[in-house]
């Protein structure tokens, strides 16, 4: 998916720029051969009306309205093109598709809807967002972008658990993310561990259920957060074992460069115990991605981009849509809604500058 947007777009840029040697080339006869720009060059070039910044649910329908919009938005993936939702298996509750469709799918739909119209999909990384002055600049990839307005919809990452062993764990059994990293062979016919008790964590168990031998469900409170329908599917899988009222302390055995086990608390009790496992798939919820807008952008204790009259922030001109603003519904939906939202709006503060 990135590899090919990131193409659309350079080509694109490079046939802006290339225009005017064109036109000369026509009227005196001989085209001189002018150096090809380099895709880099012409990112310093264009100046954007909009830019998006992520390409989950909220940055794509943005796409598909600034587009619709003939604003031709430049969207920029970050790390993870089509977002979070790339990596659910199933999802079964945005409105459409009766027999669910796979979060991988439906991102690649959204991206072909918007790009359809004109939205340019890049594959590029931001990272810095000059917001004080007009137009803002953004730095991606190390060379600087100019924009009249910008829709942030950066998603939110994995929370972790805060563990010393969980960080020299990861990808060594330690993993965020069941849908891309169960099935590998480690897991295969082994005891796993899953962290939480919201819908992720139930929906990574119940997932892991076709690999591992028996799937440990640890929570740190002895009732479920996911929504009832999940929760019951979760509890009723004869696979899935709950533990109740217990963190993890350890994560084993940083010494063998592998998990073999886990270390567990039980909170009412204090009662410490240990879990043999092959692997832990910790789903404790989201950080918002906000980290480049922190005092530039008004938002919460933590880090969630405070939306004002519905998509707009407190600086004119810089718009938000989906979980980096959300700390309440999160869902794929409210984020395309929040992303049509906020599209809509730069549109008329572009209007209202007369652009
Ligand atoms: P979540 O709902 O915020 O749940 C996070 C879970 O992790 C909670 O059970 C929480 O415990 C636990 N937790 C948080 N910090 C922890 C820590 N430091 N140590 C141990 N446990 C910790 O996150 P989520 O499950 O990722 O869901 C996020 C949103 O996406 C929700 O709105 C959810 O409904 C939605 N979602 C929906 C679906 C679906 O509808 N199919 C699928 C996935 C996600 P407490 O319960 O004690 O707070």
């Amino acid at each position: 998916m990135s590899a090919r947007s990131g193409l659309i777009f350079e080509e694109l840029a490079d046939k802006a720029v290339r225009a005017p040697a064109r036109h000369f080339g026509s009227q005196l006869g001989k085209a001189p051969r002018l150096p090809r720009p380099r895709p880099e060059t012409t990112l310093r070039i264009l100046m954007e009306k909009v830019v998006i910044i992520g390409s989950g649910c909220a940055g794509l329908t943005a796409a598909l309205y600034a587009a619709r919009a003939n604003l031709q938005p430049l969207v920029l993936t970050g790390t993870q093109p089509g977002g979070l939702l790339t990596t659910t298996s199933i999802v079964e509750n945005y409105p459409g598709f009766p027999d669910g469709v796979g979060g991988y799918e439906l991102m690649e739909r959204m991206q072909k809807q918007a790009e359809r119209f004109g939205a340019r999909v890049k594959f590029g990384t931001l990272e810095a967002a000059d917001l004080s002055q007009q137009p803002f600049v953004l730095t991606v990839d190390g060379e600087p972008l100019e924009t009249e307005t910008v829709i942030i919809a950066s998603g939110a990452g994995h929370r972790h658990l805060g563990l010393e062993s969980e960080t020299k764990l990861e990808n060594k059994g330690v993993t965020y993310c069941a849908t891309c990293d169960g099935a590998l062979p480690i897991f295969r016919n082994q005891p796993l561990v899953v962290v939480g008790g919201g819908d992720s964590a139930c929906e990574e168990a119940l997932y892991l259920t076709r690999f591992g031998s028996m799937v440990y469900l640890v929570h740190r409170r002895d009732a479920l957060r996911a929504s009832k329908i999940v929760a019951d599917r979760a509890l009723s899988n004869p696979k899935i074992k709950p533990v109740w009222d217990s963190v993890v302390t350890e994560i084993l055995d940083v010494k063998q460069d592998k998990v073999t086990g886990v270390r567990l608390k039980n909170v009412k009790t204090d009662a410490e115990s240990m879990l043999g496992c092959a692997g832990v798939f910790i789903a404790i919820g989201h950080v918002p991605n906000t980290q480049f807008f922190k005092g530039q952008i008004a938002m919460d204790d933590a880090g969630y981009i405070i939306p004002k009259k519905g998509a707009a922030t407190n600086v004119p001109g810089v718009f938000v849509a989906g979980d980096c603003a959300d700390p309440v519904y999160r869902q794929a939906i409210t984020a395309a809604g929040m992303g049509c939202a906020a599209a809509i709006e730069a549109e008329r503060y572009l209007t209202g500058l007369g652009k």
